[in-house]
């Protein structure tokens, strides 16, 4: 089900949700999940300024808690910042409340209508209940980054190959991603091809 690019019949689960802004548009949307965190977050930051470019962040909240330095450079940067739930947990391992409530704490650090479920599981009742909550945002492209079966010359290629119009485009801010070395090869080489093909960068 994770491959780059979501199957028609992973996007009809949750019909609601957003996987990709206007399809006429030569725009495209660049997202980093589950930071903030000291080692990674500010590189991304220094890559996103040089480029004139803002960004969303999903946001883990246990690693706000812990980086509370590194938030508020992403805010004072002015990029958005969305939900993540605060211990990156999987839908289907909690219950609806439990869920919720995991979700909902960070909000109070926050503030953003915007979700992005870890991992893209959530259960049925979850993402029901999560939609009056919430825009919930999934993606159009995932860099798949943070795999150490990918080399950063196919992460680089999956953009490449699958960006398009009004594509939501997922990177991670995190250490599998950085580790690998796929992050600092591919986020800034992705960018130069992205623009080269005359997309805009929104925020969501
Ligand atoms: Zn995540």
């Amino acid at each position: 089900m994770f491959i780059e690019q979501p199957p028609w019949l992973f996007r009809a689960l949750y019909p609601q949700a957003i996987f990709r802004m206007d399809p006429n548009e030569r725009a495209v949307y660049l997202t980093f999940d589950d930071g903030p965190i000291p080692e990674v977050t500010p590189w991304v930051l220094e890559i996103l300024e040089k480029h004139h470019i803002k960004a969303t962040f999903f946001m883990v909240g246990d690693n706000i808690r812990k980086h509370p330095d590194e938030y508020r450079m992403v805010v004072e940067h002015g990029h958005r910042i969305g939900n993540h739930t605060f211990n990156h947990i999987r839908g289907f391992e909690y219950s609806n409340p439990d869920y919720l409530a995991n979700a909902r704490k960070v909000d109070d650090m926050i503030h953003s209508d915007l979700f992005r479920p870890p991992h893209g599981h959530m259960g049925f009742r979850q993402y029901y209940t999560l939609r009056y909550h919430y825009r919930i945002i999934m993606w159009d492209l995932v860099t798949r980054d943070y795999s150490k079966r990918m080399s950063p010359e196919q992460v680089l290629n999956n953009v490449k190959r699958y960006a398009r119009n009004g594509s939501i485009i997922t990177f991670h801010d995190s250490l599998k991603s950085w580790n690998n070395g796929n992050l600092q090869y591919a986020l800034p080489r992705a960018i130069e091809f992205l623009k080269e093909e005359g997309y805009e960068f929104k925020v969501l």
